[in-house]
């Protein structure tokens, strides 16, 4: 017992990003779908972590850990899959990673007037702040929901923003992020979405036609984790899902929800990133999603989940691949959010990709918001994986310079997506 104290303690002392010392992260570019599949059927055997997802033609980033390099660089080029180093050393980069974004507070920090600043990420506590400001500021709009608790305690802060306390039978938008704790880029465009719903209006129509559920942290935990410990960390943070949780805590959350839970591209390992959890719903933060869509699902036409990175927008279904009898309307309403988006993009950051998840990413995914929203009912159910990441790009964030412009061109998509929703499912019943 003593020994186990001392060795927690001295893994408690290492220094922040020790764990990724010896790990490299690559670029891989496969141009067909044989390479794209050679390529996801060696995630398991390689542990590969693609922190940009890749697709034919789609540049990815991955991590690969010390024990797997050499094997996975003789896989890339026996299959003459392009690749080419991102980073040398992890660890180095994260701290990199982290001076940026600290040198970035000195020159931003006195003009930001109180309200969320998009200049760089924000710590949990300042959106909060700012969440709790909105519904204290504009009470006749915004409702300030946090009835459930964290894992560790902390509220699970979302808002509901209506012209009419939801009084009416107007469609209702869901827009969510930051379940997945380290994509960091995810949360500031729902904040942003708020800000552009109550703050500083110029598309009326949205809140006299809808009403909206903003949650911009699903996993504050994680979140809160992801700055202070682990920079990569993805998961929710609970301890009480198996006997190992303890050593190795957390769920991945968008493998926790109610349908086909645990059926394909999970694992039962409470190690794995990709953990489902001990039983569909175990964690307090993918449940309070799914008690939102409970709520509301009579009247709920655009469920969206933000994620990074990979600009793509994709609909079900995800765990197998297979279209759901309204793949016209999830295709074509991805189409034009996309080409919202890609019509304000900066010309270096790619186009959308837009399609079914399984038939983009070539691999399943059970378990998962988008598929779980779609199959109670909710005729729009989208995972949009934001821009970030790409050659000519060092690091893992999304550089602080760019989080306004994404902010401003995800925002057109959520726009052209709230009106296409409305126009296809507002006024019929779902
Ligand atoms: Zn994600």
């Amino acid at each position: 017992m003593k020994f186990l104290v001392l060795v927690l303690f001295v893994t408690a002392i290492h220094a922040k990003h020790e764990i990724y010392s010896g790990w490299k992260s690559f670029f891989v570019k496969p141009v067909s779908h044989d390479q794209l599949s050679k390529l996801t059927s060696k995630i398991v055997e390689f542990d590969l972590d693609f922190v940009s997802n890749v697709a034919v033609n789609r540049e990815g980033i991955v991590l690969v850990k010390p024990q797997y390099q050499v094997d996975f660089l003789k896989f890339l080029s026996e299959e003459n899959i392009s690749n080419q180093i991102h980073s040398e050393d992890l660890q180095k980069q994260f701290e990199i990673d982290d001076q940026k974004i600290e040198a970035r507070k000195l020159v931003t920090r006195s003009v930001n007037g109180g309200r969320i600043p998009y200049d760089n990420y924000q710590t949990l506590d300042v959106i909060y702040e700012y969440i709790d400001k909105i519904a204290e500021d504009y009470p006749e709009t915004v409702t300030l929901v946090s009835s459930s608790k964290s894992f560790e305690g902390r509220p699970l802060k979302y808002l509901k923003i209506s012209k009419d306390k939801f009084a009416s039978n107007k469609p209702v938008i869901f827009i969510d992020a930051g379940i997945h704790a380290r994509e960091w880029i995810s949360p500031p465009t729902v904040t942003y979405a708020i800000h552009k719903l109550v703050e500083n209006v110029t598309e009326p129509d949205l809140l006299e036609n809808f009403d909206w559920i903003l949650f911009p942290v699903v996993n504050p935990d994680g979140y809160v984790y992801s700055f202070e410990r682990e920079r990569m960390w993805r998961k929710t943070r609970s301890t009480d899902q198996n006997v190992l949780s303890q050593f190795c805590p957390g769920v991945d959350g968008n493998r926790n929800f109610n349908f086909e839970w645990n059926t394909i591209g999970t694992s039962n390992n409470p190690c794995s990133d990709i953990y489902a959890g001990s039983k569909p719903f175990s964690e307090v933060e993918s449940r309070s999603v799914g008690e939102i869509i409970d709520e509301h699902l009579d009247r709920m036409v655009l469920f969206i989940t933000m994620h990074s990175y990979g600009s793509m927008i994709l609909y079900p279904w995800g765990h197998n691949g297979t279209l759901s009898h309204n793949a016209f309307s999830l295709h074509t309403v991805g189409i034009d959010m996309a080409d919202a988006i890609n019509k304000l993009a900066l010309p270096h950051f790619p186009n959308y990709v837009v399609g079914n998840g399984m038939l983009v990413l070539n691999y399943a995914v059970a378990g998962a918001a988008e598929d779980y929203a779609h199959y109670r009912g909710i005729p729009l159910t989208y995972t949009l994986e934001l821009p970030g990441l790409r050659s000519g790009f060092a690091g893992f964030h999304l550089d602080p310079i760019y989080i306004h412009q994404v902010c401003i061109e995800t925002w057109e998509s959520f726009v052209i997506g709230a009106r296409r929703a409305g126009e296809l499912y507002g006024k019929t019943n779902l």
